[in-house]
């Protein structure tokens, strides 16, 4: 495939500054299964492959946020994560934003991949636990920066209050994106209203094992197998939150990988009300987010996790 010049000259530097030698780009081939970027496996003269993804639309802020959140998740070092080699580009179509990184091939998962990608996940989240907080002495909910969701803006404005981060932060702005949109009107527009003041009694003790590092975006497209079978973390979205978000978001569309469940509830305490109805709150989030970006037919499963939450 043809890359777009600028994205080739860019990458060229970049490579020279990461390698200190000439390199020139011998050949893209596409890499397919992203949602938003298109994205290639580029091949050197020298034989090694980077994975490359750009977008002449989107604001280069969106790439600079991954890059931000891909070191962060690959500081701790309990999960394969890819290194960055470099960002640039404006975001138009005569400069198209690009990030660039390690390629790590995928492969088949091994019989340990459930299992180690739950002890992984469970240590990354117990990584920014207290006393490891490289930000300050207090611990907080959010992140130093804002970042995005899908193509949506994230706030991530930095708090000691989970309800409140995940009404004011998540749920609300969501909420009202879609309503500008003409969704959740009449009666399910009140039960969403009702769900978001009674948030401080169904919430309550929520806040418990955070704040935790997070992947933010961990649905089954942002993880996979390596070449040796070992799990990889891609595409984040990372703040300080509570643990249960990336599980619940790991159980939107699919199930835990087998052994996965075990696997981190060896290392983390698995509270019985995730599975009661935490799930459904922090599901929540991200079917407003398929709202807002897919359209209305993620307004009945919407309904559906606000109604269970508030039912139990
Ligand atoms: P998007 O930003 O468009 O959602 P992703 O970051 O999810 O794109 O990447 C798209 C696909 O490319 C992934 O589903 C995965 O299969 C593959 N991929 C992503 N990062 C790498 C990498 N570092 N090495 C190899 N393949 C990758």
């Amino acid at each position: 495939m043809t890359l777009p010049t600028t994205v080739v000259r860019g990458v060229e530097s970049a490579l020279e500054d990461h390698t200190g030698k000439t390199v020139r780009i011998d050949s893209a081939t596409p890499v397919g299964g992203g949602c938003i970027n298109p994205s290639a496996k580029v091949i050197t003269d020298s034989g090694e492959g980077y994975f490359l993804k750009w977008n002449p639309t989107s604001p280069p802020e969106m790439f600079h946020a991954e890059v931000d959140g891909l070191k962060a998740l690959k500081d701790p070092g309990v999960l394969k994560v890819p290194e960055v080699v470099d960002s640039a580009g404006s975001g138009t179509p005569e400069d198209p934003a690009w990030l660039l990184m390690e390629f790590i091939p995928p492969g088949r998962p091994d019989s340990h991949y459930g299992r180690r990608l739950g002890e992984g996940l469970a240590a990354l989240h117990s990584s920014a636990a207290p006393p490891n907080d490289v930000h300050g002495d207090t611990p907080f909910f959010g992140w130093h920066r804002a970042n995005f969701i899908g193509s949506l803006p994230q706030q991530n404005d930095k708090s000691e209050d989970w309800i409140r981060f995940w009404r004011d932060l998540r749920l609300e702005p969501q909420l009202k994106m879609a309503r500008d949109r003409g969704h959740f009107t009449g009666p399910d527009g009140r039960t969403m209203e009702d769900l978001l003041s009674r948030l401080d009694e169904v919430m309550a003790g929520s806040e418990k094992g955070g704040p935790a590092l997070l992947h933010g975006d961990l649905w089954s497209g942002n993880f996979y197998a390596d070449s040796s079978g070992s799990p990889v973390l891609i595409d984040p979205a990372v703040y300080r939150g509570v643990g249960e978000v990336d599980l619940a978001m790991m159980e939107l569309f699919g199930s835990f990988p087998r052994g996965f469940r075990e696997g981190y509830s060896e290392k983390r305490k698995w509270a019985p009300e995730y599975d009661a109805f935490r799930r459904d709150l922090y599901q929540l989030y991200y079917l407003l987010v398929h709202v807002n970006l897919f359209g209305g037919s993620y307004v009945a499963g919407s309904m559906a996790a606000a109604e269970r939450a508030l039912a139990y």
